[in-house]
């Protein structure tokens, strides 16, 4: 026995020489890690038996068998090969159930192999959320194919953003030359000939697609493009119906559906017997409306009421509602109004339109305003009453995606239930904006394909009208402010002090800030003026970056810039923060001998 003792003491002591270590710590750890190995080894045991995975007891057996030898690689010499072996498989082990792990709680293919798919990435739709998406896929290195049923460019390039601009360019120019006296020169009435107007708003988007939306740019990428209409057989599975009556069946790992929206039109008593526009035809219009009656106060009605009153329209515009442009800031929409009466639109607001009729190339719109029935009349009669989203036919049931009639239902990240289909743009139904349909492709496709937990930025959405003055809101409105019960300040400044819109005859507007009184944060901007959709966009970086309307103010900006404006109105902010007891304190430390400025007035604008 002692001998035995006397031989586990010389072994154990001889350790310490042999490897170049204390004995005492390997010891300890080559007896302290006994414990640890056994309930591994148990837990192997039980996976084993009850079929569950071994690869996590596994390595844990291994690392607390091998744990003293751990400590020689770090501390010792002369490790025995076997113990370097051990450590590349436990290395190697670990690695790969971390890989296993990460793709099983990523997994998108419902278990199939990702080579059984055809595509990495097929997109639904090519108008502006669909072109980005394709467009980031492939640069992305994912086999995709983008299909599109009519026109490459969607809504934004063909029936809304672009014409609609350009119409109210042609109504802004026709209108400057009507208001020139205003600049020292002789008013004029100019002579429009409409056919040539709506040609040159047909030359503007075809330069557009030729620009940024023809096939060619996205085939040049690798895209596989295909004109033709697509439908869900399952999750991984769609159907296109080429215009040649063939059909084609495609698989994919990702879906994006970028289907977009089209008009909406409420079911009006008469409606379908009324030959009605809406923006589906209103661009391809050949004679200039006399009369035109719009049903619609929204960005679209507004925008469209200018450009064709601009043109030499008369136009009515009706709505429900008693304001214009519901969702922005009405203390701004008001200043639009007000400049829309002037330059000759009329309005019936807060009237409930009971039915439509044409008899004689002439359209009736009969509505009731406070219990009194009326009619008004029209030769054409546009219906900018909203938008739905283009469902039909995308076969959603078949692939088990969830909807309502107000889009497809997505998470913050636009994915859809289904993990591997995303829902992008306004068949989302939810911000039927061209920059919010890139953003969300953005977003649906980081997410997708790399995995990065990218979120839809809710917090600074961006929105515009383009009438003249433009109206343009960033983050917060007040009214959600207020409902939230969040305490701040709000900073006004009108163009009649931002000497460039003095200088340009465009001194109508105001910008006006929701921020914090002493941080000076920014939780949102509303502007109504020219040029208001570029000083939101001066806002919105403020916002997104932590930008403090103090760094705004000491921000230096050109003059006479549009963008002085903004740090003008920034200036507000220090304005606020001036206090009487705060001059007397200077006075007294600096020994200054003035008057103590009345501050009383908190709006005062300087
Ligand atoms: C008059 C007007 C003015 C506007 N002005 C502005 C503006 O100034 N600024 C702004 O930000 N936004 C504006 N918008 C909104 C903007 O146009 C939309 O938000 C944007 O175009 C949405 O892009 P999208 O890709 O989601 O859809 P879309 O552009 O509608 O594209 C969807 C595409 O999918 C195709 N498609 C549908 N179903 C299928 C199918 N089953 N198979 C294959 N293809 C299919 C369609 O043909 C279409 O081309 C305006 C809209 C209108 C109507």
């Amino acid at each position: 026995m002692t001998e035995f003792l006397e031989m586990t003491k010389d072994w154990f002591l001889g350790l310490g020489e042999q490897y170049g270590v204390n004995p005492l710590i390997f010891g300890s750890i080559y007896v302290g890690a006994i414990p640890f190995f056994t309930v591994s080894l148990g837990w192997l045991v039980k996976n084993y038996r009850k079929g569950k995975s071994i690869v996590v007891p596994a390595l844990s057996t291994t690392f607390f068998f091998i744990s003293a030898y751990l400590y020689l690689i770090i501390a010792g010499k002369n490790v025995p090969w076997w113990v370097y072996g051990v450590v590349v498989l436990l290395v190697a082990g670990g690695a790969y159930s971390t890989i296993q792990k990460i793709r099983k709680r990523v997994d998108d293919t419902d278990g199939e192999s990702t080579g059984n798919f055809e595509f990495d990435s097929v997109v639904i739709g090519g108008g502006a959320a669909g072109l980005t998406a394709s467009g980031i896929c492939a640069n992305f290195g994912a086999k995709t194919m983008m299909i599109e049923r009519h026109r490459l460019g969607g809504d934004c390039t063909w029936t809304g953003c672009v014409p609609s601009k350009v119409l109210l360019k042609a109504g802004k120019v026709a209108q400057q030359v009507r208001d020139a006296g205003k600049y020292g020169l002789i008013d004029a009435e100019p002579e429009i000939d409409f056919k040539k107007v709506i040609t040159h708003v047909d030359k503007v988007r075809k330069e557009v697609y030729e620009d940024a939306d023809r096939p060619e740019i996205f085939e040049e990428m690798g895209i596989e493009v295909v004109e033709g209409e697509a439908s869900f057989l399952n999750a991984h599975t769609i159907e296109i119906k080429l215009p040649n009556g063939e059909k084609r069946k495609v698989t994919s790992r990702f879906f994006f559906i970028a289907a977009g929206g089209s008009a909406f039109v409420p079911p009006i008593d008469g409606i379908e017997s009324v030959d009605y526009l809406t923006n589906d035809s209103l661009f391809e219009v050949e004679d200039l409306p006399e009369e035109l009656l719009i049903i619609g106060g929204g960005p679209i009605g507004t925008e469209m009421s200018q450009a064709f009153t601009n043109l030499g329209s008369k136009v009515t515009v009706i709505d429900m509602a008693d304001k214009i442009m519901m969702n922005d800031d009405p203390e701004l929409t008001d200043i639009l109004f007000g400049e829309l009466k002037r330059q000759g639109v009329s309005y019936e607001l807060g009237a409930s339109v009971k039915s439509v009729s044409q008899n004689d190339g002439r359209v009736s719109v009969q509505i009731e305003i406070d219990g009194e029935e009326k009619t008004v009349t029209g030769d054409k009669l546009l219906m900018a009453t909203g938008r739905k989203p283009n469902l039909d036919g995308l076969g959603l049931n078949e692939a088990g995606i969830e909807y309502t009639k107000k889009g497809i239902t997505i998470n913050n990240s636009c994915r859809t239930n289904k993990k591997n289909i995303y829902a992008i743009g306004d068949i989302a139904g939810k911000y039927q904006f061209t920059h919010m349909s890139e953003h969300m492709a953005k977003v649906a496709t980081s997410r997708a394909m790399l995995k990065i937990p990218m979120k839809m930025d809710l917090k600074h959405i961006t929105w515009a009208t383009f009438t003249s003055p433009e109206v343009a809101h960033v983050g917060a409105t007040e009214k959600e402010l207020n409902e939230r019960g969040e305490k701040f300040e709000i900073y006004r400044f009108p163009y009649s002090k931002i000497d460039r819109a003095v200088t340009e005859g465009e001194s109508v507007g105001m910008i006006k800030i929701f921020g914090k009184k002493f941080s000076g944060k920014i939780l949102g901007a509303s502007v109504v003026g020219a040029h208001a959709g570029e000083f939101i966009s001066e806002y919105a970086v403020a916002m997104k970056n932590g930008v403090s309307l103090r760094n705004i103010a000491d921000t230096i900006h050109p003059y006479p810039s549009w963008g002085l404006g903004a740090r003008r109105a920034a200036d507000q902010w220090y304005i606020r923060n001036q206090s009487a007891g705060t001059v007397k304190w200077i006075k007294r430390i600096f020994g200054y001998k003035g008057e103590i400025p009345d501050y009383s007035d908190e709006d005062r604008v300087v």
